[in-house]
C-alpha cells in the first residue's frame, strides 16, 4: 500500500484550510504558507526587441510582453498581455 500522507495548511492570506497531498517543503506548499510568492519580472524577448527597434512606441510594447512569475514555485502571477 502506498504511504499517501495528507498535509494540512492554513494560508494566512485567506484563513483557508486546505488539505495536500503535498509535502510542507514542496515549493508550491512553502509560498502558501508564507501567504506570498517570490516574484520576479520578466519581460519577453519579443518586447525587448520592440522596445530597441522601435523606441520610444516600443517601451509600450515591452510593458504588454511583461510576466510576473514566482520564482520559488514557478507560478505566473500577471500575464502582461491579458491585461
Ligand atoms: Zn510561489
Amino acid at each position: 500500500m502506498p504511504d499517501s500522507t495528507v498535509y494540512h495548511y492554513h494560508n494566512p492570506d485567506t484563513g483557508d484550510h486546505l488539505a495536500s497531498l503535498l509535502p510542507p517543503d514542496h515549493p508550491e506548499m512553502v509560498c502558501l504558507q508564507q501567504g506570498s510568492h517570490d516574484t520576479q519580472t520578466r519581460f519577453g524577448i519579443l518586447g525587448l526587441l520592440a522596445a530597441v527597434l522601435w523606441f520610444p512606441l516600443g517601451v509600450g510594447l515591452c510593458l504588454l510582453d511583461r510576466r510576473v512569475v514566482c520564482r520559488r514555485c514557478g507560478l505566473l502571477i500577471d500575464d502582461g498581455v491579458c491585461n
